[in-house]
């Protein structure tokens, strides 16, 4: 180990944290409130919300001060929810209902434009996965005969139904916004519990779980909550808390020693220190941002007009946009590209010119962004670049 090298390790920096327009998809919605930056300093230490921890339940969500049981019953409420835990991330939220819900060899049903981590929750809870498949393109619609033929397909193969079946509430590609109510209805007619995958939606837009007839729903701290990584949702039914969040049963067979307390899926308790103390600071501020998605939807579709006016350049997914995630098909920009000296990575350098990333280096053909949190001012400088850029390449705009 060169020590030299290690020290400079205090001087870790973030080279695009302020100064750019970053439209990475997954950076837009887990910007920290001003709150939440100061609760970061505050709770930085360790095992910094465990100070009053009750003794007697000695678990996460019963510790007062900070508020973080009260948090999670107003959690739980924000979300049509009866029950909320905080987890590390969506796919543990995910892991975990699969890994209580399900027994090894079982299948669950999961849409086909389901994140990698739903795909290694099952894994690793030792499931298998039955694909209801999206639509053709331009639009990769998934629909509810999907979920209605796949689930028959298990009952056919299994003689019984899936364990569960999980559905990705705005796909992390296309940006597609589904709607779960009907989906959830074909599950429940065949007694499988639906989990809904939130993860680009609670936090940004309104999710009530009652009504949407979910039973589970998972989501992510450091995508949409404006919290730090790693926290994630996991909010239930109260039939399905039971069995998600069943006690430990276990006893030492030398000492005796038992933990009828703990919530076994969670080993015991999750986050502890600064990540949960930015996601309960910025909570106020997700309740109030939430109300105003109608006009954070008009900003992506006003992009889209703007980028779709550049010649050889399409939105793919459904139109017109339901939410901020823009799936970008560009032949105009791929085909500059070809014969640039930087190759695919000139639109990345330009953009990068312009103040804004986020587009990831190398791609032309196909890119995403998102737009959420933008100002209108933002959003049009976006516009602008990329049209400035298509113009200095010969590409026409119309
Ligand atoms: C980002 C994303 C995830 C992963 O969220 P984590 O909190 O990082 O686990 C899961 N599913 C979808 C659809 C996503 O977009």
């Amino acid at each position: 180990m060169d020590r030299e090298k290690i020290g400079r390790y205090r001087e870790i920096r973030r080279e695009y944290r302020s100064g750019y327009i970053n439209v990475n998809p997954i950076q837009r919605g887990g910007i920290l409130s001003e709150a939440a930056r100061k609760a970061l300093l505050e709770f930085g230490d360790g095992y910094s919300i465990c100070d009053f921890c009750p003794p007697k339940e000695a678990r996460l969500d019963a510790i007062k001060r900070p508020p973080v049981a009260e948090f999670m019953e107003n959690l739980a409420q924000f979300l049509g929810m009866d029950v909320a835990r905080v987890t590390t991330r969506c796919r543990e939220s995910k892991f975990i209902a699969f890994r209580m819900l399900c027994k090894p060899g079982d299948y669950v049903v999961v849409d086909s434009l389901a994140h990698y981590s739903t795909y290694l929750a099952a894994e690793l809870a030792m499931l298998k996965v039955k694909e209801a498949a999206h639509q053709g393109p331009p639009e990769y619609r998934i629909t509810p005969e999907a979920y209605a033929k796949q689930i028959e397909e298990v009952e056919k193969e299994a003689g019984r139904p899936p364990a569960a079946a999980l559905l990705t509430h705005v796909d992390s590609t296309y940006g597609n916004l589904v709607d779960p109510k009907p989906i959830a209805e074909i599950c429940h007619e065949h007694g499988v519990p639906l989990i809904l995958n939130a993860a680009y939606t609670a936090g940004v837009m309104p999710v009530d779980g009652g009504k949407l007839q979910v039973d589970i729903l998972a989501g992510s701290g450091h995508k949409s909550w404006a919290a730090s990584a790693p926290t994630g949702i996991l909010a239930l039914k109260g039939e399905w808390a039971e069995k998600v969040l069943a006690r430990s049963s276990l006893r030492g067979e030398w000492t005796g020693r038992s933990f009828p307390n703990k919530e076994v899926a969670l080993l015991g308790c999750t986050v502890m220190g600064a990540p949960l103390a930015t996601l309960i600071a910025s909570f106020p501020h997700v309740v109030e941002r939430v109300q105003r998605w109608d006009e954070e939807v008009r900003k992506a579709q006003y992009l889209v007009e703007q980028l779709e006016r550049i010649e050889g350049v399409r939105q793919l997914g459904v139109k017109p946009k339901q939410h901020t995630l823009i799936y970008v098909e560009s032949e105009g920009f791929y085909r500059v590209s070809k014969t640039h000296k930087r190759r695919g990575f000139f639109l990345y350098e330009e953009l990068r010119d312009r103040g804004i990333v986020g587009v990831q280096p190398g791609l032309t053909r196909h890119f995403k962004l998102n737009t959420y949190g933008l100002s209108w001012e933002e959003v049009k400088h976006v516009a602008e670049a990329f049209q400035e850029i298509a113009r200095k390449y010969g590409l026409s705009v119309h």
